[in-house]
């Protein structure tokens, strides 16, 4: 698929847009002044992928423990601004790596020249985050509601703004919670403007509905070769927010990280309990990086076909199941024993990785 070409933006050590991989960022939900449990969160969120992680600044204090966060981990912040210029300000203070602004509440253009003269000193890009649900009053009565058209004209007055303060480090965003004015008010920014472009539905909900609406909409952009960063928003856990926007890639072919675990979804002839064996094969395989593939199917019907062209595949039976790794049976264990046996098949893949990584030199040597 031919992706658009857009502007390239550093963030930190990041590259957004440029032709750089779609990268793959998530947002704290933790308070944002308990500081050990929003840094413990960015480092599950770094630790599962995530390449920009952003904070919520609600408030000045919020904004101070930005620098100590920094302090603490390695992936790059942004600050995540509403209504208070200041709080931008500040978080430039504490050395943050990108701000998010929304048009719709930040207030006059001169609040927003200050944070564009600070941010432009210190070489930090601003994403220009707008949301159907907070758009600007004059674009509303203009466009009779937030319509695609006004989302994005939001979206590209901010821009004409900023670069006509000279300032072109710059990422956009034009979010509905639904997926049909999310994908038009892209396509129109996406013509309109050189700018990387940050995608996701916001307000995307539960995963039942969001991960299914999320997928939707990033993924008919992305097959447009439109999107440069994308966010997956889901309530709850945002690990599960990363997880699924690599599976997104994944699906799209652009990116992939871990092995993907197919399963079947069972039927009459299933006698082992294989949703839970495969959910557990999933949370075991998230510890590995290497792409392979590994089946968990239920039965003699298919599963031996499809657990045979895996890398690690495990076909059910009574009570038991045969374990293939690369193609080959390699032994056959109850079902009681099936994980540890999977996740004893698994270390062996990956050791086998590191030695092929390293031609001449045994596991020992290394
Ligand atoms: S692999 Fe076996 S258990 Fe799974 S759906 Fe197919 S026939 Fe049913």
């Amino acid at each position: 698929m031919k992706r658009r070409e857009a502007l390239a933006v550093r963030v930190g050590p990041l590259t957004i847009g440029g032709g750089a991989p779609v990268c793959v960022q998530s947002m704290t939900n933790t308070d944002p002044h308990d500081l050990k449990a929003t840094v413990e969160q960015i480092q599950r969120l770094a630790a599962a992928g995530c390449e920009l992680v952003r904070v919520a600044v609600p408030d000045f204090e919020a904004a101070r423990l930005l620098k100590k966060i920094k302090q603490a981990v390695a992936v790059p912040l942004v600050a995540d601004i509403h209504f208070d210029y200041r709080l931008a300000l500040a978080a430039l203070e504490a050395g943050v790596d990108k701000l998010r602004l929304n048009p719709g509440n930040i207030g006059s253009k001169e609040r927003v020249a200050a944070v564009v003269a600070a941010a432009g000193e210190r070489g930090v890009p601003i994403r220009i985050g707008v949301n159907a649900g907070s758009l600007p009053r004059a674009v509303l009565e203009k466009h009779g509601g937030p319509t695609p058209a006004a989302m994005a004209e939001a979206a590209l007055d901010q821009v004409r703004f900023m670069e006509d303060l000279g300032f072109t480090a710059l990422v956009v965003s034009v979010k509905a919670s639904d997926v049909r004015r999310t994908v038009e008010a892209y396509r129109l920014v996406a013509r309109a403007c050189p700018y990387p472009l940050h995608l996701g539905l916001t307000e995307a909900g539960l995963p039942e509905r969001g991960l299914i609406h999320s997928s939707l909409a990033i993924g008919l952009l992305l097959v447009e070769g439109i999107g440069d960063t994308i966010r997956v928003s889901l309530t709850g856990d945002p690990e599960a927010e990363v997880r699924a926007a690599y599976e997104i890639l994944r699906a799209m072919e652009l990116r992939a990280r871990g092995p993907p675990v197919i399963a079947c979804p069972t039927c009459g002839r299933c006698q082992i309990d294989l949703a839970r064996l495969a959910t557990e094969v999933s949370r075991l395989a998230r510890a590995y990086e290497e792409p392979w593939v590994i089946a968990v199917m239920g039965c003699v019907v298919n599963g031996p076909g499809e657990a045979r062209h895996a890398d690690l595949g495990v076909a059910g039976g009574r009570g038991e199941g045969l374990i293939f790794r690369r193609g080959r049976p390699v032994r056959k264990v109850k079902e009681e024993d099936l994980l540890a046996a999977l996740a004893e098949e698994m270390a062996a893949l990956a050791a086998e990785a590191r030695t092929d990584r390293s031609p001449g030199k045994t596991e020992e040597g290394e």
